[in-house]
């Protein structure tokens, strides 16, 4: 006989939250008051069914097109940062490509900057992840790296975007100038592309985090070795349906949870598909069946891959621990 779940608030569980692009971040009222203001039409969200990467990316624009000046930037992160609060983050990292937005800021640096001054008025800590794109150039990627590594508050590096079809080895040196700065290393892996994408990334890049990263899951020396690494998923359940990738219930969390790879659930663009972080929790407890005891290693997980200060990290441990104690029956 099943014993009842606790059915612990999970809300309550102290969490951190490592994938979430800026863009995507934005509420959705906010979506349409910009575009209002700045006469943008406002693009249609994702069809239910299976989509293309290409139609997320034209909706994704356009929603960008509706961030023009700091007080934009400013207002996405603060909601952002807010909603994550009442959802129970206590560390939240905010992943932006300043290039698309250099052209209406005047340069990467001016970008870059309103990003961190957002990030500075948040209600709670929020660290800055630089990500570039697969789909830009290798050097690109490079310019990136080295203007991440000069601003404190910049707290890792990424590549987001689609992975196909890009030479993994051709973005080591970003990820050497990266790493030399003492960032964290988190490119988006595994999502499209085979596990042995996910293994180049850690071999190849010196990845410490992958973005996504679920089909490691079938390749179980790639799952070891990110066991052994400690090298943290970023998993973010509503991203894959839309895209085919895998249903909510075929998400193979439990076959990190098994090997102990670290996974860090986060909601990656709540913007577009409408669920945020305590929802990403829900969904594994409800679709998946993971425990409450599951659901805490997750928690941990992400709070011990994030960027977050020792002493903060130490604390939120030890908040997670009183949380799946709290409940216990
Ligand atoms: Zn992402």
């Amino acid at each position: 006989m099943n014993l009842p779940s606790p059915n612990r608030d999970i809300r309550e569980l102290p969490k951190a939250q490592l994938h979430l692009h800026l863009t995507g971040a934005m509420r959705p009222a906010t979506l349409t008051e910009l575009a209002g203001r700045y006469g943008i039409r406002v693009p249609p969200p994702l069809p239910s069914a299976a989509g293309t990467w290409a139609a997320f990316q034209d909706r994704y624009d356009a929603s960008r097109a509706v961030l023009r000046t700091p007080a934009d930037i400013r207002r996405v992160i603060v909601e952002a940062a807010t909603d994550d609060a009442a959802d129970g983050c206590r560390w939240l990292e905010i992943q932006v490509d300043p290039t698309a937005y250099a052209p209406v800021f005047g340069g990467l640096e001016p970008a870059l900057e309103a990003v961190l001054a957002g990030a500075a008025a948040a209600p709670i800590p929020v660290g800055v992840l630089v990500a570039s794109s697969w789909v830009r150039p290798p050097a690109h990627a490079l310019t990136l790296a080295r203007l991440a590594a000069r601003y404190e508050g910049v707290v890792g590096f990424g590549l987001s975007n689609d992975e196909r079809g890009a030479v993994v080895a051709d973005f080591a040196p970003a990820f050497r100038v990266a790493r030399d700065a003492g960032l964290l290393t988190a490119p988006h892996s595994g999502f499209y592309t085979p596990a042995a994408h996910v293994r180049e990334c850690v071999e190849l890049l010196g990845a410490t985090r992958i973005g996504h990263g679920t089909s490691a899951a079938t390749d179980p020396q790639v799952v070891d070795m990110l066991a052994a690494r400690s090298v943290a998923l970023e998993i973010c359940p509503t991203s894959y349906p839309p895209f085919g990738v895998h249903e909510l219930s075929t998400i193979p969390l439990k076959t990190f949870l098994a090997a102990g790879v670290p996974v860090a659930l986060s909601t990656d663009d709540p913007l577009l598909f409408g669920v945020g972080l305590t929802g990403q929790y829900e969904i594994c407890r409800t679709a998946l069946g993971l425990t409450d005891e599951d659901l805490a290693f997750l928690a941990a997980s992400g709070i011990q891959a994030s960027a977050a200060p020792a002493d903060l990290k130490t604390r939120l441990l030890s908040e997670v621990a009183t949380w799946l104690a709290t409940g216990s029956q």
